[in-house]
């Protein structure tokens, strides 16, 4: 027998294709050490060249996975990735008060405000964008968007790092606790400079570029990584600085598969001469 991980719970929507959702996500959590667990929100038809189409889970069934898993097996972080609708998002939130996760209760929460994927289908009923802003970001101990996510929550298109600082303190009035601008889509700059802040501290996160066209799930990866580094008890700016060196990697280690464009991969973490 062996000790009981930390454990992570991941609300998402399935990828068939198995490179982003909440596959990207399980993957992510087993590759970080910690147990993980899924409230299923949508069912996506999707492979490496785009969404084909998605049915959502109904809201009550959302809310008794997260009821099911936390109830019995306890959750020591848990992320939003595709909400699909007003409905699922309303129902996430009044359950996760309920079950005591989020930045006032004693569980962290990462909010990834999934809206489309990166081949520009929607993943997200055009009327639900709000319920994220207004249900979702004042519960978050961490939101993640990126470039176009930015835009869609704050009508601001950041160029450069001015502009990237003043959509932190626009998202952050939405009332979560800390932000993290990520900067990879500002592709003339040679780095990829996320910004991190909770309106006190302004930290500019610079990574490596790696020029790939496979990074199919990037941002739920990075976004399970920083939660599964929060289920272990580090706190935001270090779980963001591990989750950043754990997606680097990734990226860097993306692969081909299909005719589009392949997933980033964390199997760089496993010892595969074990198995
Ligand atoms: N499919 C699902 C279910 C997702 O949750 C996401 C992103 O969160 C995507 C697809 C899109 O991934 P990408 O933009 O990396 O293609």
């Amino acid at each position: 027998m062996s000790p009981t991980p930390r454990t992570a719970l991941t609300i998402a929507g399935s990828d068939s294709g198995g490179g982003a959702g909440l596959q990207a996500d399980l993957r992510t959590f087993f590759a970080c050490g910690v147990h993980g667990m899924t409230a299923v929100t949508a069912v996506t038809v999707q492979n490496s060249l785009g969404v084909q189409g998605f049915t959502e889970i109904p809201a009550d069934v959302v809310t008794a996975q997260i009821k099911a898993v936390s109830g019995d097996m306890g959750v020591d972080a848990a992320k939003t990735g595709m909400l699909a609708t007003a409905d699922i998002i309303q129902a996430v939130a009044k359950t996760l008060d309920e079950v005591h996760i989020g930045r006032h209760a004693s569980i962290p929460f990462v909010v990834d405000p999934v809206a489309a994927s990166m081949h520009g289908d929607a993943l997200l009923r055009e009327e639900a964008l709000e319920a994220i802003r207004t249900e979702l970001f004042p519960r978050a101990t961490i939101v993640t968007p990126n470039l176009d996510e930015v835009r869609l929550l704050t009508g601001l298109t950041v160029t450069d790092a001015e502009s990237q600082r003043e959509a932190a303190k626009l998202l952050l009035e939405l009332g979560p606790q800390w932000v993290l601008v990520k900067g990879g889509h500002m592709h003339d700059d040679p780095h990829c400079v996320d910004l991190l802040s909770d309106g006190a501290q302004f930290v500019e996160l610079a990574g490596v570029r790696h020029e790939t066209e496979h990074t199919h799930g990037g941002g739920d990866t990075l976004a399970s990584a920083i939660t599964a580094s929060l289920a272990k008890g580090l706190g935001v700016p270090d779980a963001v600085s591990t989750a950043k060196r754990f997606i680097e990697r990734s990226v860097a280690e993306s692969y081909p598969l299909g005719a589009g464009v392949g997933p980033v991969s964390p199997f760089w973490r496993l010892d595969h001469e074990q198995i």
